[in-house]
């Protein structure tokens, strides 16, 4: 079982949240998963999808609405976390791919809720950061958060911010504009075109 290096699977996790510390008996759960394909050959971002998930142990807030806009009924209509992870590996190969997200947050709530679960880690162990990776190639002094990223980049942000799929979308835009960019002498294109 080789690894493809044919796409970048770029995830952005919606969780439960409140304003402070979960309130007793409730944690934070992945309440989305947003997923933007990119195209290593093209450099593109190509596909956008969106995985709503119902929450088990948590109850979406209205401060968690107010941040993402989803709500309890929205998710209730969600699948479970365990068909969400297979999913991923049965319809973007996640296990065989390398995935990427902006910073570790979304790395560490998948790591965190298998782990609890006992439920098999969907993602292989190659993970992009391209928050780090952002602030590496433009020498910016400290990382900066995706809708800044985008306008450094002059690039408009598409769609809400706090979705999931959204999120994932313009993502995977910040990694296409870095891909196309490192290709410059190529005339954008990789070697293999
Ligand atoms: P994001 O991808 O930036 O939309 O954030 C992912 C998740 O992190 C959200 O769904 C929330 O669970 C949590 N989060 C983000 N920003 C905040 C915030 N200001 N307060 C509490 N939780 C947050
Ligand atoms: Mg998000």
């Amino acid at each position: 079982m080789g690894d493809k290096l044919d796409r970048i699977i770029v995830v952005d996790v919606e969780a439960t949240c409140w304003q402070g510390k979960p309130p007793a008996g409730q944690e934070n759960e992945i309440i989305e998963i947003g997923i933007c394909v990119v195209d290593i050959n093209s450099g593109q971002a190509i596909e956008k999808d969106s995985i709503l998930v119902k929450p088990e142990r948590s109850q979406v807030s209205e401060f968690c609405t107010q941040l993402t806009t989803l709500t309890q009924s929205q998710v209730d209509k969600g699948i479970s976390f365990a068909e969400a992870c297979l999913l991923l590996r049965k319809n973007y190969s996640t296990h065989q791919r390398v995935w990427a997200s902006y910073g570790e947050y979304d790395k560490r709530q998948f790591e965190r809720q298998c782990l609890a679960r006992s439920i098999k880690y969907p993602f292989g162990r190659k993970h992009i950061n391209v928050k780090n990776l952002l602030a590496i190639i433009n020498a910016i002094p400290q990382e900066v958060g995706m809708a800044r990223a985008l306008e450094i980049l002059n690039l408009p942000l598409e769609g809400t911010h706090h979705r999931g799929g959204d999120d994932a979308w313009n993502i995977g835009r910040i990694l296409s504009r870095l891909l196309c960019q490192a290709r410059e002498g190529n005339n954008g294109r990789s070697v293999r075109s």
